[in-house]
């Protein structure tokens, strides 16, 4: 059951002393009942007392982990229903099926594009988390050979599937070290999944043909032990699938009900065979809660705009997306190349620098710390004024690069080139164009060789 604010209270050292962030240990009681903190932060609490808030403290939805090391992927975790609340932690793991009947080539190229179909984009590497295992054959020696065959071609996590528990558990026993989640558990081999997944230590999946189905395998297995769990409420068509990914976001957040209080996993790659409607349900999908979406194929036209989905539905709406600051340098600039400056927003970062790299003009390029601001924003609120941008020129160490001192300002912030001019003695400020899309031609007509 979980605990009320004061009953949390009462564990707490009561000190008041702020490290946690709350300015008291009642705030922070209040906020860690609503699941608005984490127990971790408040460093001074007794080990005893731990043990006892453990269940008021875990989030209503198990964070499971598949895989092993740096790569491993994390579902589930969540703390809201709407990301405008706070935001979404762990993004929706994209996962393409192969099965042990396809043929080589077939599953080859599947798995050659889950590897290979990485986008970098706003600084962040965009890529696709899994790898979905089919046993279609039933025979237990040609699954574990086949599931041995993929690990060895990726670097992407597994997930092992089969209807026949004797095909499941010769893969999940042959690749156990790499923490495959196994799928699936259901009601009526829940036994003889729980004991594979305790014998070799992977998550499992749970299958059901409804919520109240899928609930009572999870109380049964977590009775047993298991909380590792991924939930597939066996919905193949998107009104169902959408009205149980909602109806078990609720009761784990709102009604703290516990055996729902795991992440899910999806198939749109079930539920039609017309790639662009699967890809919408994908998406879908991402929008509302599935944990894990399971596709027939990865392409890179319908791959791509879920990446990019993902990043915007799990990205921190009230932090904006910021780049380092620094000097970067751009088509390999010389001690003549131009300078640039303009702020740390991620996106004016990566359209500034995407139009001087088409412009093929050697650049450099400074990006001023203005807390993830846009130039215009920036310029408003006093984080990309003269007397900054000056302190920054002087101490990044651009000056000892080029032998002209020719600053380029952003069009927007025109109005400081003269306060500019003060601030840096000796440079010469030049007012670039108002939008990113002018600076190849701005760039060409006056730097090209
Ligand atoms: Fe209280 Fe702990 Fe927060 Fe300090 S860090 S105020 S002891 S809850």
């Amino acid at each position: 059951m979980a605990m009320t604010g004061i009953e949390i209270f009462k564990l707490l050292p009561k000190t008041n002393c702020k490290d946690c962030g709350f300015p008291t240990c009642l705030a922070f009681a209040m906020a860690l009942a609503s699941g608005k903190t984490e127990l971790a932060k408040c460093p001074h609490v007794s080990e005893d007392a731990k043990a006892k808030l453990a269940e008021s403290s875990a989030p209503p939805i198990r964070t499971v982990q598949i895989g092993t090391g740096d790569k491993a992927f994390k579902t589930g975790g969540e703390l809201v229903l709407f990301r405008h609340e706070k935001t979404f932690y762990n993004p929706t793991g994209l996962a393409v099926l192969v099965t042990d009947t396809m043929d080589e080539a077939e599953v080859k190229g599947k798995v050659e594009r889950a590897e290979k179909l990485v986008y970098e984009r706003v600084g962040l590497m965009l890529e696709p988390n899994l790898v979905a295992c089919k046993c279609a054959s039933g025979d237990p020696a040609k699954f574990e050979a086949f599931v041995k065959k993929v690990k060895a071609m990726t670097s992407r996590n597994l997930i092992l599937m089969a209807e026949n528990m004797a095909a499941l558990k010769a893969a999940a026993v042959a690749i156990k070290d790499a923490k495959p989640l196994l799928y699936a558990a259901t009601a009526a081999n829940a036994d003889e999944a729980a004991a594979l997944a305790k014998e070799t230590g992977c998550p499992l999946a749970v299958k059901g043909s409804s919520l109240e189905e899928v609930a009572s395998v999870t109380e049964k297995l977590g009775k047993a032990g298991l909380k590792d769990l991924v939930i597939d409420t066996g919905a193949r068509d998107l009104k169902s699938l959408l009205r149980d990914q909602v109806a078990v976001r609720r009761l784990a957040l709102e009604k703290k009900f516990a055996p729902l209080g795991y992440p899910t996993i999806t198939f749109p790659c079930e539920m039609t065979s017309d790639p662009m409607m699967e890809t919408l349900y994908a998406s879908t999908m991402i929008n509302k809660y599935g944990g894990i979406v399971v596709l027939s194929d990865f392409q890179g036209h319908s791959l791509f705009p879920l990446l990019v989905k993902r990043l915007n539905i799990f990205t921190d709406p009230q932090r904006p997306m910021a780049t380092k600051e620094g000097i970067y340098e751009i088509n390999s600039p010389n001690e003549n190349s131009p300078v640039l400056i303009t702020t740390n927003f991620s996106l004016t970062y990566f359209i500034v620098s995407g139009e001087i790299e088409s412009s093929r003009v050697p650049s450099y390029l400074l990006i001023l710390n203005t807390e993830g601001l846009s130039v215009m924003t920036a310029w408003a609120a006093g984080k990309f004024a003269a007397d900054a941008i000056g302190i920054f020129v002087k101490k990044c160490g651009i000056a000892d690069k080029v032998k002209t001192k020719r600053l380029i300002i952003p069009g927007y912030a025109a109005g400081m080139s003269g306060e500019l001019e003060e601030e840096l003695p000796g440079w010469e400020i030049l007012i670039g164009p108002r939008e990113a899309a002018h600076i190849p031609p701005f760039l060409r007509e006056r730097y090209a060789q």
